[in-house]
């Protein structure tokens, strides 16, 4: 007597196939570039929320202040709470201008756009290195 063999039709093999490979992975939640919160004192602007800013891009607070004291041609320093204290009265739009300029050149990858980066320094320049995807970029020191 012939063994009843149960047929499975090719949707049910494709759903038991499916089924066997681990959760796929999701697309990358959507990265936003943190916004600047600034309060002017005296003839000063403090940068509220610098510290959040750079946990959020995962960089070093002194290669953002670096970047931001290079390109405002301002001398700061950070304050007891962490915030940055710039000499001069700047506009937010400029500093969230900056901001995204730093989060473009030297956090996200331009390979996968990824932010899974770091920053090393090496001599004149610096690596970005994608934990991504692997990729290495060099970019001009500051
Ligand atoms: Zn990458």
């Amino acid at each position: 007597m012939a063994k009843k063999v149960r047929e499975y039709s090719y949707e049910e093999l494709l759903d038991r196939a499916y089924s066997r490979l681990p959760a796929k992975k999701g697309p990358a939640p959507s990265f936003t570039i943190p916004r600047a919160e600034v309060m002017f004192v005296g003839g000063r602007t403090l940068l509220l929320n610098f510290k959040e800013i750079t946990e959020i891009l995962n960089r070093e607070p002194s290669i953002l202040q670096k970047f931001l004291v290079k390109e405002l041609g301002a001398p700061a320093f950070l304050n007891e709470s962490g915030q940055l204290v710039l000499q001069g009265r700047f506009n937010v739009h400029i500093l969230n201008k900056l901001i995204q300029i730093f989060t473009e050149k030297y956090v996200i990858c331009p390979t996968c756009g990824s932010k899974d980066t770091k920053l090393i320094k090496k001599g004149k320049v610096f690596i970005l290195r994608c934990e991504a995807c692997g990729a290495e970029t060099t970019l001009e020191a500051f």
